[in-house]
Protein backbone atom coordinates (compact mmCIF):
# COMPACT_ATOMS: atom_id res chain seq x y z
CA UNK A 1 0.00 0.00 0.00
CA UNK A 2 1.28 3.49 -1.24
CA UNK A 3 1.69 5.92 1.69
CA UNK A 4 0.72 9.39 0.83
CA UNK A 5 3.01 10.78 3.61
CA UNK A 6 5.77 9.50 1.57
CA UNK A 7 4.64 11.15 -1.52
CA UNK A 8 7.14 11.82 -4.25
CA UNK A 9 8.05 15.60 -4.50
CA UNK A 10 8.36 14.88 -7.85
CA UNK A 11 4.61 13.58 -8.70
CA UNK A 12 2.77 16.90 -10.48
CA UNK A 13 0.09 17.77 -7.47
CA UNK A 14 -3.41 15.90 -7.84
CA UNK A 15 -5.10 12.36 -7.20
CA UNK A 16 -2.28 9.79 -8.58
CA UNK A 17 1.05 9.55 -6.74
CA UNK A 18 3.84 7.12 -6.21
CA UNK A 19 5.89 7.11 -2.72
CA UNK A 20 9.20 6.73 -1.95
CA UNK A 21 9.45 2.86 -1.93
CA UNK A 22 9.69 3.19 -5.73
CA UNK A 23 12.62 1.04 -6.58
CA UNK A 24 12.92 1.96 -10.39
CA UNK A 25 11.26 -1.06 -12.24
CA UNK A 26 9.87 1.37 -15.25
CA UNK A 27 6.33 -1.03 -15.01
CA UNK A 28 4.26 2.11 -14.51
CA UNK A 29 5.95 4.50 -16.91
CA UNK A 30 6.03 1.51 -19.84
CA UNK A 31 2.15 0.59 -18.70
CA UNK A 32 0.94 4.11 -19.07
CA UNK A 33 3.45 6.08 -20.05
CA UNK A 34 1.33 9.60 -20.60
CA UNK A 35 0.98 9.68 -16.86
CA UNK A 36 4.07 8.04 -14.77
CA UNK A 37 7.58 9.05 -16.26
CA UNK A 38 11.13 8.06 -15.12
CA UNK A 39 12.64 11.16 -13.83
CA UNK A 40 16.09 9.93 -12.73
CA UNK A 41 16.55 7.55 -9.77
CA UNK A 42 12.91 6.39 -9.13
CA UNK A 43 9.70 6.97 -11.35
CA UNK A 44 6.79 9.99 -10.43
CA UNK A 45 3.49 10.53 -12.06
CA UNK A 46 4.00 13.70 -14.18
CA UNK A 47 0.31 13.78 -15.65
CA UNK A 48 -2.94 13.68 -14.03
CA UNK A 49 -5.14 11.04 -15.58
CA UNK A 50 -7.80 12.98 -17.63
CA UNK A 51 -9.98 10.11 -19.34
CA UNK A 52 -11.18 6.98 -18.66
CA UNK A 53 -8.39 4.99 -20.41
CA UNK A 54 -5.51 7.05 -18.87
CA UNK A 55 -7.00 5.82 -15.19
CA UNK A 56 -7.37 2.33 -16.37
CA UNK A 57 -4.03 2.28 -17.47
CA UNK A 58 -2.78 3.76 -13.93
CA UNK A 59 -4.94 1.68 -12.06
CA UNK A 60 -2.83 -1.50 -13.80
CA UNK A 61 0.27 0.24 -13.35
CA UNK A 62 -0.94 0.28 -9.16
CA UNK A 63 -1.83 -3.16 -9.48
CA UNK A 64 1.15 -4.33 -11.49
CA UNK A 65 3.92 -2.33 -9.42
CA UNK A 66 6.04 -4.77 -7.30
CA UNK A 67 6.06 -2.55 -4.21
CA UNK A 68 2.97 -1.02 -3.75
CA UNK A 69 4.39 2.48 -4.49
CA UNK A 70 1.66 3.78 -6.11
CA UNK A 71 -1.63 5.50 -4.19
CA UNK A 72 -4.43 7.63 -5.47
CA UNK A 73 -6.13 9.99 -2.90
CA UNK A 74 -9.40 9.84 -4.82
CA UNK A 75 -11.12 6.37 -4.47
CA UNK A 76 -11.26 4.01 -7.59
CA UNK A 77 -12.37 0.75 -8.44
CA UNK A 78 -9.02 -1.07 -8.35
CA UNK A 79 -11.02 -4.19 -10.00
CA UNK A 80 -10.86 -2.31 -13.30
CA UNK A 81 -6.95 -2.92 -12.84
CA UNK A 82 -6.90 -6.37 -11.62
CA UNK A 83 -8.88 -7.60 -14.37
CA UNK A 84 -6.95 -6.28 -16.86
CA UNK A 85 -4.33 -9.08 -15.98
CA UNK A 86 -3.06 -11.45 -17.80
CA UNK A 87 -2.95 -8.47 -20.46
CA UNK A 88 -3.55 -9.81 -24.39
CA UNK A 89 -0.15 -8.93 -26.00
CA UNK A 90 -1.09 -10.83 -29.62
CA UNK A 91 -2.45 -14.19 -30.47
CA UNK A 92 -2.37 -16.38 -27.79
CA UNK A 93 0.61 -14.33 -25.49
CA UNK A 94 -0.59 -12.48 -22.83
CA UNK A 95 1.50 -10.36 -19.85
CA UNK A 96 1.09 -11.29 -16.10
CA UNK A 97 1.24 -8.08 -14.76
CA UNK A 98 1.37 -8.16 -11.04
CA UNK A 99 5.23 -7.94 -11.22
CA UNK A 100 7.26 -9.30 -8.15
CA UNK A 101 9.76 -7.35 -6.02
CA UNK A 102 11.97 -10.05 -5.75
CA UNK A 103 12.32 -10.11 -9.46
CA UNK A 104 12.99 -6.39 -9.24
CA UNK A 105 9.28 -6.07 -11.63
CA UNK A 106 10.78 -8.03 -13.65
CA UNK A 107 7.72 -9.40 -16.45
CA UNK A 108 6.61 -12.61 -16.73
CA UNK A 109 4.21 -13.99 -19.78
CA UNK A 110 1.35 -16.35 -20.02
CA UNK A 111 0.90 -18.66 -23.35
CA UNK A 112 -2.78 -20.05 -23.64
CA UNK A 113 -2.91 -22.98 -25.62
CA UNK A 114 -4.57 -26.39 -25.71
CA UNK A 115 -3.59 -29.42 -24.18
CA UNK A 116 -3.12 -30.38 -27.49
CA UNK A 117 -0.11 -28.17 -28.28
CA UNK A 118 0.96 -28.53 -24.69
CA UNK A 119 -1.12 -26.25 -22.76
CA UNK A 120 -0.38 -23.09 -21.42
CA UNK A 121 2.95 -21.88 -20.64
CA UNK A 122 4.06 -19.21 -18.19
CA UNK A 123 7.39 -17.86 -18.54
CA UNK A 124 9.35 -16.35 -15.47
CA UNK A 125 7.17 -16.18 -12.36
CA UNK A 126 5.01 -13.08 -11.12
CA UNK A 127 3.73 -12.48 -7.58
CA UNK A 128 1.26 -15.73 -6.38
CA UNK A 129 -1.27 -12.85 -5.77
CA UNK A 130 -4.57 -14.48 -5.32
CA UNK A 131 -6.55 -12.43 -8.21
CA UNK A 132 -3.83 -13.13 -10.68
CA UNK A 133 -4.11 -16.91 -9.50
CA UNK A 134 -7.95 -17.58 -9.91
CA UNK A 135 -7.66 -16.22 -13.30
CA UNK A 136 -4.94 -17.92 -14.59
CA UNK A 137 -6.65 -20.55 -13.35
CA UNK A 138 -9.73 -20.15 -15.62
CA UNK A 139 -7.65 -19.92 -18.75
CA UNK A 140 -6.69 -23.65 -17.74
CA UNK A 141 -3.74 -23.26 -15.38
CA UNK A 142 -0.02 -23.49 -16.11
CA UNK A 143 1.52 -26.85 -17.79
CA UNK A 144 4.86 -25.33 -17.58
CA UNK A 145 7.18 -22.65 -16.62
CA UNK A 146 10.04 -21.30 -18.27
CA UNK A 147 12.26 -19.97 -16.31
CA UNK A 148 14.85 -17.82 -18.06
CA UNK A 149 17.45 -17.00 -15.38
CA UNK A 150 17.88 -17.62 -11.72
CA UNK A 151 16.51 -13.45 -11.02
CA UNK A 152 13.07 -13.95 -12.20
CA UNK A 153 12.46 -17.29 -10.31
CA UNK A 154 10.10 -14.97 -7.73
CA UNK A 155 7.26 -17.54 -6.43
CA UNK A 156 7.82 -20.30 -9.06
CA UNK A 157 7.12 -22.72 -5.92
CA UNK A 158 3.83 -21.43 -5.21
CA UNK A 159 2.47 -21.72 -8.84
CA UNK A 160 4.31 -25.21 -9.36
CA UNK A 161 2.65 -26.05 -5.79
CA UNK A 162 -0.59 -24.66 -7.51
CA UNK A 163 -0.91 -26.14 -10.68
CA UNK A 164 1.52 -28.45 -10.74
CA UNK A 165 3.55 -27.69 -13.51
CA UNK A 166 6.88 -28.79 -15.27
CA UNK A 167 9.33 -25.98 -14.28
CA UNK A 168 12.29 -25.54 -16.87
CA UNK A 169 15.17 -24.26 -16.64
CA UNK A 170 19.14 -24.03 -17.17
CA UNK A 171 21.65 -26.33 -14.58
CA UNK A 172 24.23 -23.50 -14.54
CA UNK A 173 21.38 -21.05 -12.55
CA UNK A 174 20.82 -23.50 -9.87
CA UNK A 175 18.08 -25.43 -11.42
CA UNK A 176 19.54 -28.40 -9.57
CA UNK A 177 19.33 -26.32 -5.88
CA UNK A 178 15.96 -25.29 -6.92
CA UNK A 179 14.68 -28.86 -7.15
CA UNK A 180 12.95 -27.91 -10.84
CA UNK A 181 11.57 -30.74 -12.52
CA UNK A 182 13.56 -30.45 -16.32
CA UNK A 183 16.98 -29.15 -16.38
CA UNK A 184 18.13 -27.49 -19.37
CA UNK A 185 22.32 -27.96 -20.21
CA UNK A 186 24.99 -26.99 -22.10
CA UNK A 187 24.70 -24.71 -24.99
CA UNK A 188 22.77 -26.08 -27.53
CA UNK A 189 19.45 -25.42 -28.39
CA UNK A 190 16.45 -27.62 -26.99
CA UNK A 191 13.47 -28.23 -28.52
CA UNK A 192 10.65 -28.11 -26.30
CA UNK A 193 7.91 -29.07 -28.54
CA UNK A 194 6.62 -28.54 -31.95
CA UNK A 195 6.36 -24.47 -31.13
CA UNK A 196 8.94 -24.11 -28.46
CA UNK A 197 12.92 -24.14 -28.43
CA UNK A 198 14.94 -23.04 -25.56
CA UNK A 199 18.38 -21.34 -26.64
CA UNK A 200 20.65 -21.17 -24.01
CA UNK A 201 21.90 -17.56 -23.97
CA UNK A 202 25.06 -17.14 -21.48
CA UNK A 203 26.48 -13.78 -20.45
CA UNK A 204 23.69 -12.09 -18.40
CA UNK A 205 24.28 -14.97 -16.10
CA UNK A 206 25.88 -18.21 -16.81
CA UNK A 207 22.55 -20.18 -17.06
CA UNK A 208 20.20 -17.77 -18.91
CA UNK A 209 18.15 -19.09 -21.67
CA UNK A 210 15.68 -17.29 -24.09
CA UNK A 211 12.32 -18.77 -25.25
CA UNK A 212 10.97 -18.91 -29.00
CA UNK A 213 7.69 -19.26 -29.57
CA UNK A 214 6.18 -20.44 -32.87
CA UNK A 215 8.76 -18.48 -34.71
CA UNK A 216 7.77 -15.11 -33.55
CA UNK A 217 7.82 -14.66 -29.86
CA UNK A 218 10.73 -13.92 -28.55
CA UNK A 219 10.81 -14.50 -24.46
CA UNK A 220 14.13 -12.39 -23.63
CA UNK A 221 14.37 -12.56 -20.15
CA UNK A 222 17.07 -10.07 -19.13
CA UNK A 223 19.07 -10.87 -22.50
CA UNK A 224 17.69 -8.57 -24.99
CA UNK A 225 15.11 -5.81 -25.01
CA UNK A 226 13.86 -2.35 -27.06
CA UNK A 227 15.49 0.76 -26.18
CA UNK A 228 13.16 3.53 -26.88
CA UNK A 229 16.28 6.07 -26.62
CA UNK A 230 17.93 4.54 -29.43
CA UNK A 231 15.02 2.91 -31.23
CA UNK A 232 16.88 -0.44 -31.55
CA UNK A 233 17.90 -3.52 -29.65
CA UNK A 234 19.79 -3.60 -26.97
CA UNK A 235 21.84 -5.01 -23.85
CA UNK A 236 22.88 -3.89 -20.48
CA UNK A 237 26.29 -4.10 -19.83
CA UNK A 238 26.12 -3.09 -16.62
CA UNK A 239 24.32 -5.90 -15.40
CA UNK A 240 26.31 -8.77 -17.41
CA UNK A 241 26.85 -10.48 -14.42
CA UNK A 242 28.54 -13.58 -15.75
CA UNK A 243 30.48 -12.23 -19.22
CA UNK A 244 29.70 -9.15 -21.43
CA UNK A 245 31.61 -11.19 -24.18
CA UNK A 246 29.81 -14.48 -23.57
CA UNK A 247 26.46 -12.11 -23.68
CA UNK A 248 27.69 -11.05 -26.82
CA UNK A 249 28.53 -14.70 -28.39
CA UNK A 250 24.69 -15.56 -27.35
CA UNK A 251 23.43 -12.63 -29.18
CA UNK A 252 25.11 -13.63 -32.34
CA UNK A 253 23.39 -16.94 -31.98
CA UNK A 254 20.09 -15.02 -32.33
CA UNK A 255 20.50 -14.21 -35.64
CA UNK A 256 20.05 -17.79 -36.57
CA UNK A 257 16.58 -17.42 -35.76
CA UNK A 258 13.31 -15.24 -37.04
CA UNK A 259 11.26 -13.85 -34.26
CA UNK A 260 8.41 -10.87 -35.04
CA UNK A 261 8.21 -10.53 -30.63
CA UNK A 262 11.05 -9.33 -27.87
CA UNK A 263 9.55 -10.10 -24.77
CA UNK A 264 11.85 -8.84 -21.82
CA UNK A 265 11.73 -9.23 -18.39
CA UNK A 266 13.39 -5.27 -17.85
CA UNK A 267 13.15 -3.22 -20.93
CA UNK A 268 10.65 -2.27 -23.60
CA UNK A 269 8.66 -4.88 -25.47
CA UNK A 270 9.42 -4.40 -29.27
CA UNK A 271 6.86 -5.82 -32.22
CA UNK A 272 8.19 -5.61 -35.94
CA UNK A 273 8.61 -7.82 -39.33
CA UNK A 274 11.24 -10.75 -38.98
CA UNK A 275 13.63 -8.82 -41.57
CA UNK A 276 13.25 -5.19 -39.38
CA UNK A 277 14.13 -7.32 -36.28
CA UNK A 278 17.22 -8.87 -37.71
CA UNK A 279 18.57 -5.36 -38.71
CA UNK A 280 17.44 -4.51 -35.27
CA UNK A 281 20.07 -7.66 -33.76
CA UNK A 282 22.45 -6.98 -36.26
CA UNK A 283 22.81 -3.02 -34.69
CA UNK A 284 22.60 -4.47 -31.10
CA UNK A 285 25.23 -6.84 -32.24
CA UNK A 286 27.53 -4.28 -34.06
CA UNK A 287 27.41 -2.00 -30.60
CA UNK A 288 28.24 -4.46 -28.32
CA UNK A 289 30.93 -5.82 -30.36
CA UNK A 290 31.98 -2.47 -29.81
CA UNK A 291 31.85 -2.28 -26.12
CA UNK A 292 33.80 -5.59 -25.57
S1 LIG B 1 5.97 0.18 -11.00
FE1 LIG B 1 6.23 0.78 -8.87
S2 LIG B 1 8.36 0.28 -8.33
FE2 LIG B 1 8.18 0.19 -10.55
S3 LIG B 1 8.84 2.23 -11.21
FE3 LIG B 1 6.61 2.31 -11.01
S4 LIG B 1 6.20 3.01 -8.95
FE4 LIG B 1 8.34 2.38 -9.04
Amino acid sequence: MANVLKRLPQNVSGDFYVDASCIDCDTCSQLAPTVFRDHGEQCSVYHQPQTDEETRLALMALVACPTGSIGATEKHDVHIGIDAFPLLIADNVYFCGFTSESSFGGWSYLIVQSHKDGGNVMIDSPRFASQLVKRVAALGGIDRMLLTHRDDVADHELFAGKFGCQRIMHAADGARRLGLERIIEGEEELRLDDNLIAIPTPGHTHGHVVFLYRQKFLFTGDHLAWSPEWETLTAFRSVAWYSWPEQTRSMEKLLNYDFEWVLPGHGDIHHDSVNNMREHLKRCLAWMQKQS
